[in-house]
Parts: structure tokens; sequence; C-alpha cells
């Protein structure tokens, strides 16, 4: 979709109307391929044993790794590492060597901080660590150039070479994490496992995607086939064209299913055991808006909104479990949630009911998949460019675009990263959790 005010905001009058007036002016975000994987030299801060080992980790990889950040003019990546802070008076001597080198943070450089979450035991620690969160949100609105900064919290007794960890923090570093800004990505468990061919990560796996003929769901299905990936695409028979056109290229198996309809999960069940198919991972992708103040709010905009983004979830997963042989070992599913249900939107009572209800449906989920090594989390993206934004008020889009600290739009292929990241075999330690792909939209957290 067209960001017009970016395009003249980027042009030479744009550019000399935004100095002498302050406008935004939104960096060009680079992302997978528009550069190396991890932005170097990297700076890894703090002196734990921890911060030691990430430090030789990135070393044996052969990135520029640094310790300080001496006479460096130009900073790629930062890792401030706080997993010993034992009170607010230990954040200091880590973090503020960052302040003089902001400066010469690079453009699209990444700042990640390493902790551990509050665990109530201890309140000077939990101070320390609460700070952390305060700390990291309030940097990520003060990056430029298209940088961001995130933070991973990893639970006590979990260690910080975790598979989890590691791929998390791969994931923060790269352009792959675009549009993701301020947030905290909390690993619980040690499970998850290396990654055994970084250029083809799920190379042997196959992956449902409910929604795929367009919008976020294509650019999942894109970024899962350039990763690898064997695919089953399903959307519902209207939209069937768009969906064998994208199925034929990606050579993947389409699926012509209202996600809604009656026995819905049992026919998608019968259609993987007739091709033998099994689910690595699920995409719930699939969803719809009917935007009505609440006072205006009839059936007619209410239950096909809570059918589709959250019931058909509900019971797709059901069907899928209860089978029994059309799962792989150690599934993934990743839900699509929104900034709508964590923080609420007006006009959008429906729409944030059922997505509130899939960041908790993922907490639940997850529980019931661990047992058989699985896991469940969802993203939530904010204001992403699509068919869906562009139906909305233009005043409203373009307010929605501006009120992140990136300060533009996000693009499909920033939520389908956010996903591969969360179904790849590193986050297996990632359960429950939602991961705001929002550029740090100011509503809500
Ligand atoms: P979109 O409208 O462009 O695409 C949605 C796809 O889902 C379409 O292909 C549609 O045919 C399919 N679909 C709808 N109902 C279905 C059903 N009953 N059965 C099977 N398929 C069905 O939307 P999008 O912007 O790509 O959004 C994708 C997901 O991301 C949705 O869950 C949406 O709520 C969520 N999301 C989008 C944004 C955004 O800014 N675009 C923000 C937050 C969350």
């Amino acid at each position: 979709m067209t960001d017009t005010y970016t395009r003249f905001i980027r042009s030479a009058p744009g550019s000399l109307l935004a100095k002498q007036t302050g406008l935004p002016r939104p960096s060009r975000l680079p992302r997978r391929g528009d550069r190396p994987e991890v932005l170097g030299p990297v700076v890894v801060l703090g002196d734990s044993p921890g911060a030691d080992q990430l430090a030789r980790l990135l070393l044996a990889e052969g990135h520029d790794v640094r310790r300080r950040f001496e006479e460096l003019r130009s900073v790629g990546s930062v890792i401030a590492v706080l997993d010993e802070v034992a009170s607010p008076a230990d954040l200091g001597p880590i973090l503020l060597p960052l302040s003089s080198a902001m400066r010469s943070l690079a453009p699209g450089s990444r700042v990640v901080t390493i902790s551990r979450p509050a665990t109530g035991a201890d309140p000077a620690q939990d101070a320390a660590r609460g700070g952390v969160e305060g700390f990291l949100r309030s940097l990520a609105h003060e990056m430029r150039g298209g940088g961001t900064a995130n933070g991973i919290q990893v639970a006590d007794g979990v260690g910080l070479d975790a598979p989890a960890v590691v791929g998390a923090l791969r994931f923060l570093l790269s352009a792959r994490s675009a549009f993701v800004a301020g947030q905290l990505v909390t690993v619980t468990t040690a499970d998850g496992s290396a990654t055994e061919d970084r250029s083809a990560p799920f190379a042997g796996r196959t992956v449902l995607v409910t929604g795929a003929a367009r919008g976020i769901g294509e650019a999942i299905a894109r970024t899962f086939a350039a990763d690898g990936a064997q695919l089953v695409l399903l959307d519902v028979p209207g939209a069937g064209t768009e969906l064998a056109r994208l199925a034929n290229e990606l050579r993947a198996t389409p699926v012509q299913l209202d996600v809604t309809a009656e026995g819905a999960g049992q026919r998608l069940v019968d259609f993987l055991r007739e091709r033998s198919l099994t689910l690595d991972a699920i995409v719930l992708n699939a969803g719809i808006t009917r935007d009505k103040m609440f006072a205006n709010m009839t059936p007619g905009h209410w239950d096909p909104v809570l059918a589709v983004n959250i019931t058909s979830q509900i019971t797709l997963t059901e069907a899928l479990i209860e089978a029994g042989d059309v799962l792989g070992a150690a599934p993934r599913v990743v839900s699509l949630a929104s900034t709508s249900g964590v923080a609420g939107n007006k006009g959008q009572t429906n729409y944030a009911a059922s997505k509130a209800g899939v960041i908790t449906f993922v907490g639940a989920l997850a529980e019931q998949l661990a047992p058989l090594g699985g896991t469940a989390n969802a993203v939530a993206p904010g204001f992403i460019e699509t068919e869906m934004t562009e139906r909305m008020p233009p005043l409203n889009r373009e307010v929605a675009r501006r009120v992140n600290s990136l300060q533009q739009g996000g693009l499909p292929v920033d939520v389908a990263e956010a996903i591969g990241f969360l179904a790849s075999d590193e986050a297996g330690g990632l359960r429950g959790q939602t991961l705001r792909v929002c550029g740090q939209n100011i509503v809500g957290r």
C-alpha cells in the first residue's frame, strides 16, 4: 500500500520541509538481505559469565566482537547483559557506557538487553530487573535511523546459551526484526534446538497457513517458502483463484475451506490424512474486521469477527490435536493477535474481544501442547500496510502510521519474519507469549 507522506518526505523538497518544520522523517528500515545478519561491530556490555559466554559465541561465528566502545566511530549492535544485577545501583555501570556511544550507532543498529524477570523473591533484585524493562522501553523510543532496542528476559535457571535465548538474540539483532521495537521476549525453558541449516531453517517441515491468499498470510507463505518449508495454504473458496496462483508459484498444497464452516476442523484433518501430510507448524492467520462503535454494534458485525478470529482457532487446533496423527513432533502454533487486543481500540470492541481472546488462548494452548513437546505463541501486529488497513478512513490511517517509534507502518513480511522466529526449532523455550510487531506503537505496553 502507498505511504504517500513517507514518499514525499524522502524527496528533496519533502526532506527540506521536514528539516524546517520538524515533521517526522521515517527512516528506511533494512530488511532481510539488505545487510549482514548481524551488523558489526558488536559491543557486549556486562562482565557476568553469561556476557562472556555470549561474546565467545558471537566471536566463534566470526563477528567483530568488542567488550568496550573504545574509540569506535560506528557501532552496529550492542548487547547489554544484565543477568546478574542485584540492585538498581548495578544498572548504571553496565548501561551508562552506551550513553556516549548513542551518536555512533549505525543506521538500522540494534540494542538488545538480556536480563532476568522479577520473581518476587528479592525486592532489590526485582527493582533492578524491573528497571531494565523501563530503560529498554524508553531507549527504544530514542533510537534513530531505523535502529531498534528490544530485550530478552531469561527465566532463572535457564542458561544464556539456551537455544531460545540464542535464537531470540539472532532474531532481534537481524534485519528480520525490522518492525519489532521496545519489546521483551521471555524465555521460560531451555527447550528447543539449534537450527541446523540457517539458510533453509524449515527444510523438511510442513507448515499450514490460514488466510494465505493475500496480505499478511501471503507474506507468511512466501517467507516460509524462502526458508525451505513445504506449505499447506488455506483460504475461503471465494479467494480460490488467488490461492491457487500462490500455491502454484510456491509449489504448495492449496485448501479451499472456510474456517468457520461446520466441521471445518475434521475436514482439514481428512484432507491432511488423504495426502499423508503432518504439520510441524500451524499459523492461524485468517482474520476479519467489522468495525462499529459499540452503540451501533449488531450480531452481524459481532458474530463473524468472533467466529473467524478466535472460535475457528479453538476448533481447528482441537481437531488437529485430537486427531493424533496429523501433527509432527514438537508442533509449533503461532496465532495472529493484534495491538487492538492488547490495548483496545475505539470502534473495535468485537475485534479487540477476539484478539484479546487469542492472547489468552495461546497461553492455555501452550500448556496443552507442552506434553507433546509443542509450543503456542502469538504475534500482535500494529499498523501493517495491507488491504485490511487500506480500508481505514484516510486520516485515521495516516495517524496510525505515525504513532510508533519508527513513524511508519510495518510490512506484511515483518509479521511473517516474527512468526518464522516463533515457529523455529530454536524458539522451543518460548511459551504462551505474544510478541508485538508494531514499531513500539504507543498503545498499550
Ligand atoms: P486481509 O484481509 O488482507 O487477509 C485476510 C485473509 O484471511 C484473506 O485472504 C481472507 O480471505 C482470509 N479469511 C477471512 N476469513 C476467512 C475464513 N472464514 N476462512 C478462511 N480464510 C479466511 O488481512 P491481513 O491484514 O492480511 O490480516 C491477517 C491477520 O493479521 C488477521 O488475523 C488480522 O486480524 C491480523 N492483523 C492485521 C493487522 C494489519 O494492520 N493489517 C494488524 C493486526 C492484526
